[in-house]
């Protein structure tokens, strides 16, 4: 005989009693007579209350029979099915009907699943059996059954396991809670906003979410300033399985404690302190790691300002999910204005004349990026529209060249020049340049035309006048010999003569004025 229970809604009465056969015994009825009969439950009359033809198995006489008959027939109409209920095969008593059974089940598991613990429970509902059978008059007690299932049956605490690529990276209570931690890990890379698929008009490069359509015809570009994000899809690297299970130990773990551990890999955390002479780049090189982690893990960093002492954090994740999202980003871009040069015999060489400032342009451009963990890892672009073309810078550079006419910037006359005396009153008297000392070749300060060259009384011994054709003129005094003629164009840095003590000079030197239209100038002013 096979215990049976409707441990499945939606098994059929069919399959219930298939197979199945019960023995009904009744006991002595009235003295008239005793009944013994075998009843098979066969497929073809399976819950419908008919019996075979029942076999009498007393019969002497007519009367008896009869009797025997009427009495058949009073206790067939008082047979009734009722439920035997075993908790672990243990009878717990007599219901009327296995519904109540099933309700109670039921009630219990739906109320187990509604409570609000910290660990979830269920129902042992294995050790609930019963089974069916009939008799003359059954005594049931429906309400004394289901007090005893409510004081026998035994709850165990269950959880749900998260199965990263076949390993089981931790349990929380159920699958609303697992599927709350995987979303909030997808969610820190991809904004969930963003997932939403928003019906567009603009066609889609690929299928799933479509692009928005955004303001193409540039009238307002400050609409679509910030980087249209879409997201086509995003799902983890690894498989992912969760898995309900009895727990042993009757513990689950601490979502924000698994959200840490799955995000991070728990590694064991990194710390650099600043020594001195530190710089960014010479951590990243002593550490092998990018520059770009550094400045990730330590976003407190202003550019490369490091302070001995300072704490870097320098802990690598090894995270146990990571999440890849294929996006469409559509962001405003400048473009650059391009320059065009032309060039003029008006303009002198090395000068240049902006003729038109250029403007910058700006464009519209999707993206397609594939990521992890936020990070882009390939990109193309899908669509570019330009929204205002850029105006090119329009550059004048100058041709023509001048003999002997000076850049304007002048360079020592003196190598390994060294000033023995500087611009200012001295002895009495306004000292009109400076005194050099150093190699003994005196070379022109700039381009130009030599004005004068030879002696001139009144002090300056042998001379040299440059007339640099810019208003400036510089004099070079107490050479000892010249090397250029009046009229003689010479290039800056050009020899023009030789260091000496010429005129009304104290030792060899070079004595140094510069003129500018006409006027005194201090040379300092003009060398660097
Ligand atoms: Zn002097």
């Amino acid at each position: 005989m096979a215990d049976f229970r409707r441990t499945d809604w939606i098994r059929n009465a069919a399959e219930r009693f298939a197979g199945s056969v019960r023995f009904i015994r009744s006991g002595c009825l009235k003295g008239i007579t005793i009944v013994k009969e075998r009843i098979r439950f066969s497929q073809h009359n399976l819950g419908k209350g008919h019996y075979s033809k029942l076999i009498v198995a007393s019969s002497a006489a007519v009367l008896v029979a009869v009797s025997a008959l009427i009495g058949n027939y009073y206790v067939e109409a008082n047979t009734k099915e009722y439920y035997k209920v075993y908790v672990n095969g243990e009878l717990a008593g007599h219901v009327s009907s296995s519904d109540k059974v099933e309700e109670w089940l039921e009630a219990k598991a739906a109320e187990l699943d509604q409570a609000n613990t910290p660990v979830k429970y269920v129902l042992d509902t294995a050790q609930v059996t019963y089974e069916a059978d009939r008799k003359f008059k059954p005594k049931t007690d429906d309400e004394g059954v289901l007090a005893k299932l409510e004081d026998k049956v035994e709850i165990y605490p269950v959880g749900v396991k998260i199965i990263v690529n076949g390993e089981t990276v931790g349990v929380v209570r159920d699958h609303a809670t697992a599927r709350e931690l995987l979303a909030k890990i997808k969610n820190a890379y991809v904004p969930e906003e963003s997932v939403a698929a928003k019906p567009a008009a603009a066609a889609s490069v690929q299928s799933g979410p479509r692009v928005q359509t955004l303001a193409l015809s540039g009238a307002s570009p400050q609409a679509s300033a910030k980087p249209e994000r879409l997201v086509e899809s995003v799902g983890f690297e690894e498989k992912i399985d969760l898995l309900t299970v009895r727990l042993d130990n009757g513990q689950v773990d601490d979502p924000d404690e698994l959200y840490e551990k799955l995000i991070t890999g728990n590694p064991e955390p990194i710390q650099y302190v600043v020594q001195k002479g530190d710089c960014i780049s010479c951590i990243a090189q002593k550490l092998k790691v990018s520059q770009k982690f550094i400045y990730e893990k330590n976003p407190w960093l202003e550019g490369d300002k490091l302070q001995i002492g300072d704490v870097l954090d320098l802990t690598a994740w090894q995270p146990m999910v990571n999440v890849r999202s294929v996006e469409q980003v559509t962001q405003l871009e400048t473009i650059e204005a391009p320059v065009e040069y032309q060039t003029s015999d008006e303009l002198k060489v090395g000068q240049t004349k902006v003729i038109r400032q250029g403007e910058d342009g700006q464009k519209l451009v999707t993206y397609r990026q594939i990521r992890k963990n936020g990070n882009v890892i390939e990109e193309e672009i899908v669509e570019e529209h330009i929204l205002k073309e850029p105006v090119s810078a329009i550059i004048l550079k100058g041709t023509k060249v001048v003999a002997g006419e000076g850049t304007g910037k002048f360079a020592w006359p003196v190598a390994g020049h060294r000033i023995t005396s500087y611009q200012g009153e001295r002895w009495g008297r306004y000292h009109k340049g400076i005194d050099i000392i150093g190699k003994s070749n005196i070379m022109a300060a700039d381009n130009g035309v030599v004005e004068f060259a030879g002696y001139k009384k009144g002090g300056l011994g042998n001379v040299v006048i440059i007339d640099h054709k810019n208003g400036f003129k510089t004099v070079y005094a107490h050479l000892k010999s010249i090397k250029v003629k009046k009229g003689q164009v010479v290039e800056k840095g050009e020899t023009i003569g030789i260091m000496g003590s010429t005129g009304n000079s104290t030792g060899v030197h070079l004595h140094f004025e510069v003129y500018y239209n006409g006027k005194l100038k201090n040379p300092m002013s003009y060398l660097k």
